[in-house]
């Protein structure tokens, strides 16, 4: 019943690849907020906020919104006190920039990520998923051409993250190929060997021996 005293986390993997459905499982079973920069700027654009009025274009069009502007909104998310334990980040940081923001901000608290979960997905998977995604969400960036913009900047500027910290002995590779609860089970067990369960109930069944 030993409650991990912080669990923050980063899910990282192409779009398509179930990240932030299994990003809400991790965040809901630790007890931490998911913060999804993508889910924020949609919010926005739909509110038609100020920052929903500057995004909206380049979201669109599939390109990054700013690193200062993402950063910024990130640290403000990350500075509220539902934060202070832990949190889940879906699709931040996503280049070089945002990492180096990130990791200025978390040492700067004397804090740093627990652990970055690596969804492994091949491309023609991911497509194939965005297309059904597509169908069902009517999403407007989930068009072939703005995909295949997308998928372009996850392997050129996102996936390369993963060198900094694979570095850090923080990434745990989960095969993202599999029914949604086989890849839930996979990612609660390889976290649970690095000492990584959530609050005393083991929500998925999960304990470290079964790893
Ligand atoms: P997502 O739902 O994570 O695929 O994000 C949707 C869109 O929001 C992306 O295609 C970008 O236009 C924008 N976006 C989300 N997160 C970031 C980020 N960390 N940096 C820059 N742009 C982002």
């Amino acid at each position: 019943m030993t409650q991990t005293p912080s669990a923050r986390f980063l899910i990282v993997g192409p779009q398509g690849s179930g990240k932030g459905t299994q990003g809400v499982l991790v965040a809901e079973a630790f007890g931490v907020p998911q913060v999804a920069t993508g889910d924020i700027f949609r919010e926005n654009v739909k509110g038609g906020t100020e920052l929903g009025k500057r995004v909206q274009a380049i979201i669109e069009a599939g390109d990054l919104v700013p690193d200062e502007l993402t950063s910024e909104l990130v640290r403000d998310r990350l500075e509220q006190e539902d934060a202070a334990r832990g949190f889940l980040l879906d699709g931040y940081p996503r280049n070089r920039g945002q990492v180096d923001d990130l990791e200025a901000f978390l040492s700067g608290r004397g804090e740093s990520l627990d652990a970055v979960i690596e969804l492994v997905v091949p491309r023609e998977e991911s497509i194939t998923r965005l297309r059904q995604r597509a169908i069902d969400q009517g999403r407007t960036d989930d068009t072939e051409e703005v995909i295949a913009n997308r998928l372009a900047i996850y392997e050129r500027e996102t996936a390369p993250i993963l060198d900094v910290y694979r570095e850090k002995d923080v990434v745990v590779r989960i095969d993202g190929v599999g029914t949604l609860d086989e890849v839930t089970e996979r990612i609660f067990a390889a976290l649970a060997t690095r000492g990584l369960e959530p609050n005393g109930s083991d929500a998925h069944g999960r304990s470290a021996g079964a790893a």
